[in-house]
């Protein structure tokens, strides 16, 4: 499978379709083309394409085929759960507990739900970025009416003692909930031993297409819809069913079941080498929940003094993707400190970058991708010791391929530098979001360089370190977890 000329190590944020899928969707979007709901052969055909779907998804967590709803994907299936389960019991309780590290979409989904009279108790994951079923259980109260944690994080592969966290739900008689987007597919998940009675999954994440994915609801586990029409998927989730990628998502869900012990072995022992080529060949670097049980595919890691949204631009810019992450101990509020500072961090800071295996990579990728990181940090931080308060320049480009030609004719000219990814509102522009950064004294040398190669640059503006006002949202932002924490103490 081809990513083009992209060495593609981003498979926590998506996979690519595995072509027996597309294959399999493709008649779906010709001939095939009848809606569920059709009393004509025509819906038959796609009847039997998605009732074989729901089967081979349930099998792929080991439940009936009757408790998969269908859905557009995890996010959707989060909320359902939780904003489903909140309104069925809510004369029961309106207490939900759930922790700082969980995706935006449970967060998200508990902020609405604070915002209409819940409350919600936020346990925090400790070092190694896993969640004590201790503090579950002293977050319990007599209103409790759910538990919602994650399988599995989507930023550090951590897994989280969910059969402990759902056996004390059970012991409670409160609902669970568990979003498996990470782990299904990756590492077995099994809803005879894992005691959730709502659990979420998704199909591009399993290299399926995107925009579909399922809840699982348990037999006998009532929640409300949060859409209403023609009641489709038990009314759970009316609309017309998306045939083509349900059935593309229960075949990937097949591949995923048949092959999951091959390549748990083989990305564990591709995330095994990485791991040791970071630590023994880049200092100052730390693996993020190396501690624990984590998933296979993800790893990571901090690089002291190194900001992740630089190295993640600066692989970008060479034609590696990775995700810029989060440490385990950065929760979902500190994503919003993700700043637009120019410069790298301080020294003794540090950024995160997630890189995530999948089947297809080799270990060619991963030396590959160890050199370029090596390269990448001892750049960021030679920059950030040579501009410790000094001016910089920050030159800004039209596309991906003139800010690459100016990585690379600023590195063959041995100059100091560092990329940086652009504030959040130009990253809404469709131009490229690799800046690079410059000490101010070079600006006029680096000028003719880039003119000298031929390189289109969009814009050219100086930053001090020390300038950068905070924006209205972040301080919002700062003030509401301040709230929390209030509440929470
Ligand atoms: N939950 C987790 C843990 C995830 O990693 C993601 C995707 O990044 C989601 C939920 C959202 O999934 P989807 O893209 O299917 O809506």
């Amino acid at each position: 499978m081809s990513h083009g000329k992209e060495l593609f190590l981003d498979h926590a944020a998506t996979t690519p379709v595995h072509p027996d899928v597309v294959g399999l969707m493709l008649p779906y979007f010709g001939n095939h083309f009848g809606i569920t709901t059709s009393l004509s052969e025509l819906g038959r055909t796609s009847r039997r394409a998605v009732e074989e779907a729901r089967c081979r998804a349930a099998a792929l967590i080991d439940a009936a085929p009757e408790e998969i709803i269908f859905s557009s994907g995890a996010t959707e299936s989060n909320n359902l759960a939780i904003i489903g389960a909140a309104s069925s019991l809510s004369g029961r309780g309106k207490h939900i507990i759930t922790s700082t590290g969980e995706h935006p979409s449970v967060i998200n989904a508990c902020r609405h739900l604070e915002r209409r009279g819940f409350e919600i108790s936020y346990v925090s994951p400790d070092a190694q970025g896993k969640i004590d079923p201790a503090l579950i259980a002293d977050a319990l109260r007599n209103d409790t009416i759910l538990i919602s944690i994650m399988h599995a994080s989507h930023e550090t592969g951590v897994v989280q003692p969910v059969e402990e966290i759902g056996a004390l739900a059970r012991e409670r008689g409160v609902l669970f909930h568990c979003n498996a987007a990470q782990s299904a597919g990756k590492i077995p998940v099994n809803t005879h031993t894992l005691p959730a009675d709502l659990l979420s999954f998704s199909s591009h994440k399993l290299y399926g297409p995107k925009g579909v994915g399922a809840l699982f609801v348990r037999k006998g586990t009532v929640i409300d819809p949060v859409l209403f029409g023609s009641g489709q998927e038990q009314g759970l989730r009316p609309g017309t069913v998306n045939v083509p990628c349900v059935a593309g998502f229960g075949l990937a869900c097949v591949i995923a079941l048949r092959d999951i012990e091959n390549n748990g072995i083989l990305i564990t022992s591709l995330r095994e080498s990485l791991e040791q080529q970071v630590i023994s060949r880049i200092d100052g670097a730390r693996i993020h929940g190396s501690g624990t049980v984590r998933l296979p595919h993800i790893s990571s890691i901090s690089f002291r003094g190194v900001r992740g949204d630089d190295l993640a631009a600066y692989l970008d810019a060479v034609n590696i993707v990775v995700s810029p992450g989060s440490a385990q101990s950065r929760t979902w509020h500190d994503q919003a400190r993700r700043s637009a500072e120019v410069l790298p961090e301080k020294e003794g800071e540090e950024g995160t970058i997630r890189l995530s295996i999948g089947w297809e990579n080799k270990e060619k990728d991963i030396r590959r991708t160890v050199d370029c990181l090596e390269e990448a940090v001892r750049r960021i931080r030679e920059f950030a010791a040579a501009s410790p308060d000094g001016d910089v320049t920050v030159f800004t480009f039209p596309d991906k391929s003139n800010a690459a030609a100016a990585l690379k004719a600023l590195k063959d000219e041995d100059m100091v530098f560092s990329p940086v990814l652009k504030p959040d509102e130009l990253m809404q522009a469709l131009c490229s979001n690799i800046s690079l950064a410059c000490l101010s004294r070079d600006q006029a040398r680096i000028g003719s360089l880039l003119g000298a190669h031929g390189i289109e640059i969009a814009g050219m503006h100086t930053a001090h370190p020390m300038e950068r006002p905070m924006k209205k949202k972040e301080r919002d932002f700062w003030e509401k977890v301040e709230q929390i924490k209030k509440r929470n103490a």
